[in-house]
């Protein structure tokens, strides 16, 4: 805010802003980190060095689009489903409740019920408190009874803190499916170490590939006090 006064300029943060901190619930992305059986490893490289004699550095990456966080587009369980690049950019932005369910395997309508009233756009489910070191096919996962009620209860985005909302045995990618057929965002393999349960601004972008199935993210939450919550869609 811009307050004018004779032979004076002052600038004051609005409150919303001095409270608002940014959480980073991102996964580090390196060499060794754990993918999905069968699928790319993260590979960097390097296409010129400093060090080298180049002049500049210029880094390269091979890596599943499904590595670390990231969101599935639709064509990642549909044959001819939309691409990351046609994504609803408004659905990676905005209100978002942490959900807590810590060791929770299998996330049921029960687990939701609780916070159906009043329930923001977008949820996120925090299954474990630190990131997992390798593949673990025992991750927690949403079942399709709580995707069901995850569309009756009008969410745009759902997200968790494994590799997938589907559990690893799963071969039909119900609960994919469910969220997918009702337009819901996946987001997944999140970071929710350091985000205790609660209501915050989620912000998590793909980047615009043409014609494929996800994308990486950087998601980060920002907390918000109860008047910048007001205006969130
Ligand atoms: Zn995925």
């Amino acid at each position: 805010m811009l307050h004018l006064a004779p032979g004076r300029l002052e600038f004051h943060e609005p409150p919303s802003a001095i409270m608002s901190q940014i959480i980073d619930i991102s996964q580090l992305l390196r060499t060794g980190m754990p993918v999905w059986p069968g699928d790319t490893e993260f590979q960097p490289s390097w296409m010129a060095r400093i060090e080298d004699g180049g002049l500049c550095n210029v880094g390269s990456v091979l890596m599943s689009l499904h590595t670390g966080t990231h969101v599935d587009a639709p064509l990642h369980f549909q044959k001819n489903g939309a691409s990351i690049a046609d994504a609803d950019l408004s659905v990676y932005i905005g209100e978002a409740r942490v959900i807590n369910a810590l060791n929770v395997k299998s996330i049921e309508a029960s687990h939701i019920q609780p916070f159906t009233a009043g329930l923001p756009p977008r949820v996120l489910f925090r299954t474990r408190s630190l990131p997992a070191e390798r593949f673990d096919p025992g991750f927690s996962y949403i079942t399709p009874d709580a995707a069901r009620l995850l569309v009756r209860s009008g969410v745009k985005l759902a997200g968790i803190d494994t590799p997938s909302v589907d559990s690893a045995h799963s071969e039909a990618m119900e609960t994919h499916k469910i969220l997918g057929d009702a337009g819901i965002a996946i987001l997944e393999n999140l970071n929710l170490a350091g985000a205790p349960p609660g209501v915050y601004e989620l912000i998590a972008l793909p980047l615009k590939f043409a014609g494929m199935d996800g994308s990486p993210v950087r998601a980060v939450l920002r907390t918000m006090d109860a008047e910048a919550r007001h205006g969130l869609p």
